[in-house]
């Protein structure tokens, strides 16, 4: 920042207090010894906006740990859960939003868990798509499979699955 009445970068801090959840800092410019206040507020965490509606700040160890009891004993190296993970990060932060529905995070990862491992893409999805019956967790089987649902149609909550071939 500059100092708002000669323009120099240079200053120094004189005096810090925080009132709740703002730091209003007394600052004097080194070129012309003017004094000027700044303030700094703590930049607002993404939210994920549970299923029961409470709200949580994101937390990538979480996502991380859902991923790994999804994957257990199942073929994918730690790399692999660790890029998903990433991306999936990568991809809520890049939105840009202060809240975010926790099933948008949850597809993000069966979209990428499809095209790793279908067991584990299916335990994941017990979780996160929050299954009432082994019928709704069958129909979510047959559609990744690629094969029409017999019964009900699968709810049309998964963004988008590639089709196994
Ligand atoms: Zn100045």
């Amino acid at each position: 920042m500059i100092c708002p009445h000669c323009g120099s970068k240079q200053h120094k801090v004189i005096d810090t207090r925080e009132a709740g959840d703002t730091i209003r800092r007394r600052r004097q410019c080194r070129s012309c010894g003017q004094r000027f206040t700044t303030y700094e507020h703590v930049a607002p965490s993404l939210l994920v906006i549970k299923r029961d509606g409470r709200r949580e700040p994101f937390d990538r160890q979480k996502l991380l740990t859902g991923i790994r009891i999804a994957a257990a004993k199942r073929p994918i190296s730690s790399n692999t859960i660790e890029s998903i993970a990433q991306h999936v990060e990568d991809t809520v932060l890049g939105m840009g939003r202060a809240e975010i529905k926790s099933e948008i995070i949850g597809n993000l990862v069966l979209d990428e868990l499809a095209h790793v491992d279908q067991v584990a893409y299916i335990r994941f999805a017990s979780v996160y798509l929050d299954f009432n019956d082994l019928a709704e967790i069958r129909a979510e089987i047959d559609r990744l499979m690629g094969r029409p649902v017999s019964e009900k149609p699968a709810p049309a909550r998964v963004l988008s699955v590639q089709p196994i071939p």
